[in-house]
């Protein structure tokens, strides 16, 4: 194709008429971010563009970066170049983004789901001749259930666990599954409790005008008896962290897409797997390519080769791209590089940009049978 609008190189994919990229993956002077997750939002650009309402986020994760912010469908203009946020439904704040100039318009959806979460704005398709997707879970085996069911499933497994006197952990990432888990759980049930690093995103989001559930910091002095009421949201990879031994016995479950793999749950050592994504499932990424009404598909990471070879069958251009995204999601300071848990107390102030906590997806994360981790 000549001169593609949009091109993928070393650093990122790349616009040369507006001179700017999107989720970069190495340092550039202009950063358009879908949103805050870390393979799409990392540091070291001079001039970020995002949504609105991931500020906090970004700020929180990234510490003081030059950021510019629009709203969903607002127009901003890079050396005659149109770019536009829209819906990704993904989590909050995230978007796709489209870029149009002299007729062209591509679309790079950054990460999305197709069905409504409750709390970020909904998916909407967006017109275009090009088409970036991703494909997390680009494959018929993943086909989740309404998510209500889910949800349900969440409280009645609480339920019992508080009923029997244990302790409920529900692990997820810290932005986006978290916020998802807490607007829906049943409060009669008992308290809600965040760990360190997910109150701490929280702040960050409420700090954009988002309003969440009620729910409390985990911290030293909490007591005992409450939380063993209650549920506790944490992320992976505080999974097993001292303290959580001492709150013996309690039930632990994972939310997360992969849990649709036997396998994933077991290495991950839950009582429960709930199969809850925060991305499109196979049928929903069909729907949102079909929806754009593009002739050429790019996809950027997840079961690319097979999807592509799908997409090719039904009449597509659909090509693979080498990205670096997929890894998500959680920030450096929740990891120890010796894979050890994390601190469930962690907080604002012990966490930050600590440089002896490195992120290794490896150590938090299941896999899949191709050895891709999980998200
Ligand atoms: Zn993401
Ligand atoms: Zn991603």
């Amino acid at each position: 194709m000549a001169n593609p609008l949009l091109q993928f190189n070393d650093k990122g994919i790349y616009c040369a008429a507006g001179d700017f990229y999107i989720d970069p993956w190495k340092p550039v002077d202009f950063a358009v971010i879908t949103h805050a997750h870390s393979d799409h939002a990392r540091g070291g650009h001079k001039h970020y563009l995002s949504h609105h309402l991931s500020r906090g986020v970004l700020k929180y994760r990234l510490g003081e970066i030059q950021l510019e912010t629009a709203g969903y469908d607002e127009a901003i203009y890079r050396n005659g170049v149109r770019i536009s946020f829209h819906p990704a439904g993904h989590i909050i704040g995230s978007a796709q983004v489209r870029v149009e100039h002299k007729g062209a318009v591509w679309v790079v959806s950054g990460d999305y789901k197709t069905e409504d979460d409750g709390i970020s704005v909904p998916f909407e398709p967006v017109k275009c001749h090009t088409f970036i997707s991703e494909c997390t879970f680009g494959m018929p085996v993943y086909k989740w259930k309404p998510p209500q069911e889910v949800h349900d499933d969440i409280n009645i497994w609480w339920k019992r666990n508080s009923e029997e006197g244990r302790a409920t952990f529900i692990a997820g990432y810290s932005l986006g599954k978290a916020q998802r888990i807490l607007q829906h759980l049943d409060q009669s049930i008992g308290k809600v409790f965040l760990h360190g690093v997910i109150a701490n995103t929280h702040e960050a989001l409420e700090s954009d005008g988002i309003r969440l559930p009620p729910a409390s910091r985990l911290t030293p002095d909490t007591n005992r008896e409450e939380v063993r009421k209650g549920i506790i949201i944490c992320p992976p990879s505080a999974i097993g962290s001292p303290w959580m031994r001492k709150v013996q016995p309690f039930s632990f479950g994972y939310c997360s897409g992969w849990m649709t793999l036997r396998g994933a749950r077991r290495r991950m050592a839950a009582d429960r797997g709930f199969v809850l994504s925060d991305h499109a499932d196979w049928s929903g990424l069909i729907k949102a390519i079909d929806a754009t009404q593009c002739e050429c598909v790019c996809l950027t990471h997840g079961y690319t080769a097979s999807f592509v070879r799908y997409l090719r069958e039904r009449g597509y251009n659909a090509h693979e791209a080498h990205t670096y995204y997929g890894e998500e999601d959680e920030p450096a300071e929740l990891v120890h590089e010796t894979g050890q848990p994390a601190d469930i107390f962690l907080t604002a102030e012990s966490g930050g940009n600590n440089p002896d906590r490195v992120l290794k997806g490896e150590d938090i994360q299941a896999g899949d049978q191709t050895g891709r981790p999980a998200l």
